[in-house]
């Protein structure tokens, strides 16, 4: 088979990233605490890159990595999702193809035990691209996804924090969306996000991660990106779009327009940035304390952070 631009020194090259969340436990926690974290950011990525190195899709290594990330209560998404101000889980999330655009969205949903899943069905229906509420739950239900009850998404960690936000309230927000962006070894892009959005949000509150252009994107020609951080920051300033655009018209590398943005466009301490680029170049900034975080690609190269790395 002949990959093209996707085989160098008859290798074919593949990319991953993903992220656990700019929002990241406090620095002086205890060593098994940080242990879980890396364990877990270590685990998601080997199911990722042994999808793409086995020739798999990015679509697929991207579901699969978020579906891990939900499923472990340590972030903010799925199962560890984070309380809404009426002490619900409403969840977020999107999937995009970077072959054709195709997309699918969902936002303030409940009982969905892995909202990317459902994000899927409804990219690949091809009806819609975004749904909320009762609305997309229906979907699921009728999609023959695994449905939990509340008790499901109620982790202790998440409702102690949930707790003290309602005596204190910080502005500081409690971030921990997952995501990931992938180039196969055909040279398609996909981007997936998932997320419990803001703690102690308003309900019906939805962040950037299921907005297409916003919090999650995919285009063969430029990128894929997936972002956390504050969602009405990078909602306004289109963020995941943005680095594309710059990529397409001021010519720019995926690395040169990320900087640009995350450092020069969003204020200070609002969160960061994954993406892959249609070279298989795997880059992540955040301009916040850390960013749980993971790269992996068909060099060899296998890193997992929640700080430098
Ligand atoms: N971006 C997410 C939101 O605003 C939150 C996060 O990344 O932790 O919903």
């Amino acid at each position: 088979m002949n990959h093209g631009k996707n085989c160098q020194d008859g290798k074919q090259r593949w990319a991953i990233a993903l992220h656990g969340g700019a929002g990241t436990i406090p620095r002086d926690s205890s060593e098994a605490r940080k242990q879980q974290h890396i364990v877990a950011l270590t685990e998601a990525l080997t199911i990722g890159r042994d999808i793409l190195a086995q020739g798999g899709t990015s679509l697929d290594a991207v579901e699969q990595v978020v579906r891990y990330l939900e499923d472990c209560p340590l972030f903010n998404a799925g199962r560890g999702a984070v309380f809404n101000r009426e002490g619900v889980n409403e969840l977020d999330a999107a999937i995009m193809d970077g072959r054709d655009l195709s997309a699918g969205a969902v936002a303030a949903v409940r009982y969905v035990k892995n909202p990317i899943s459902l994000c899927r069905r409804i990219m690949e229906d091809g009806e819609h691209v975004l749904m909320a509420g009762r609305g997309a739950e229906a979907y699921a239900r009728n999609s023959e996804l695994e449905l939990m009850d509340d008790a499901y998404f109620h982790t202790e960690y998440r409702y102690n924090q949930w707790q003290r936000e309602l005596e204190i309230p910080t502005a500081a927000v409690n971030r921990g969306t997952v995501g990931a962006v992938a180039m196969d070894v055909r040279g398609n892009l996909a981007s997936a996000t998932s997320t419990g959005g803001l703690a102690n949000k308003m309900p019906g509150r939805v962040g950037d991660s299921p907005v297409i252009g916003c919090g999650t994107f995919a285009d063969n020609t430029t990128c894929a990106i997936s972002c956390t951080g504050n969602g009405e920051e990078f909602i306004r300033k289109t963020v995941a779009s943005r680095i594309a655009l710059q990529m397409e018209l001021k010519a720019q590398s995926l690395d040169d327009a990320m900087k640009d943005v995350v450092m020069n466009r969003l204020s200070r301490d609002s969160g960061g940035v994954i993406g892959v680029d249609a070279q298989g170049n795997a880059v992540l900034h955040y301009n916040s304390a850390g960013m749980n975080r993971g790269a992996a690609d068909s060099t060899g190269r296998f890193q997992v952070a929640i700080w430098e790395w």
